[in-house]
């Protein structure tokens, strides 16, 4: 895949975002089940050693953190006898916990706005919920395998997220799975800086793969795109297409 780029590490995960950033790791994770050998060289000893310790404090504190705990948790959502719809939104709930286990060890600012410069795939369900909180219209996105989707997106700094408001996210509450999952553990924001040449770039993660493949194995069939596909800035296509 050539526009993110990962290395797993036990429990972490190193996303390259410099040139090449790409707000999810739901394409490529169809293709390396997760274990794509290291890609982007290694942190540092000190950084590395600083996100292991961070790891390592939040399991002991929140142990529904382990991926096995995690990859149950999924797989339950994933058994229920309900709608894609009904058991997208608990996955992006239980999401949402995930990340909030991890804010305490993240650098994640409010105001901080360098992943909403990335290209940030999301999916039909996605747009549409965004168009109703927003109240804009979708556009008509091209119909892509969906191993190809993550190609056909542009890398590199992206204009703005047009849901970004004020260095503030205006959809917050229903805001993609790509969104929600990123985070980085590293000291500061600034490894996100999608200005940084990929080789300089390593934004230390904690991979979070049951839930990414959980949440895509719902998803699969659907259109998938780049946030500002589904919504360009002059809004003059105005036909939606269903999941
Ligand atoms: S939806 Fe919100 S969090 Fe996601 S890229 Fe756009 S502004 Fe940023």
């Amino acid at each position: 895949m050539r526009k993110r780029h990962t290395s797993i590490a036990g429990s972490v995960e190193i996303i390259r975002t410099g040139t090449d950033a790409i707000h999810t790791s739901l394409p490529s994770t169809l293709e390396d089940g997760g274990t794509r050998p290291n890609a982007c060289g290694p942190l540092n000893i000190e950084q590395h050693e600083m996100v292991r310790q961070k790891i390592r404090a939040m399991l002991a504190a929140k142990p529904f953190m382990q991926i096995p705990e995690m990859t149950r948790a999924v797989s339950r959502v994933i058994g229920e006898n309900a709608s894609i719809r009904s058991r997208a939104a608990r996955l992006q709930i239980l999401a949402d916990k995930c990340v909030d286990a991890l804010t305490p060890y993240s650098a994640c600012r409010p105001g901080c706005t360098h992943c909403c410069h990335f290209a940030v795939a999301i999916c039909a369900t996605e747009a549409e919920a965004l168009a109703k909180a927003s109240g804009r219209t979708i556009a008509s996105v091209p119909v892509r395998e969906l191993s190809s989707v993550e190609s056909a997106i542009s890398g590199g700094r992206q204009p703005p997220c047009p849901f970004l408001a004020d260095g503030r996210c205006s959809v917050y509450a229903v805001r993609p799975m790509s969104c929600r999952l990123h985070h980085s553990l590293d000291a500061t924001p600034t490894q996100c800086d999608v200005d940084l040449p990929p080789e300089q770039s390593h934004v230390p993660k904690y991979q979070m793969k049951p839930l990414e493949l959980g949440y895509l194995s719902l998803m699969l069939n659907q259109v998938w795109g780049d946030i500002r596909e589904f919504f360009p800035q002059n809004e003059t296509i105005q036909i939606g297409r269903s999941a």
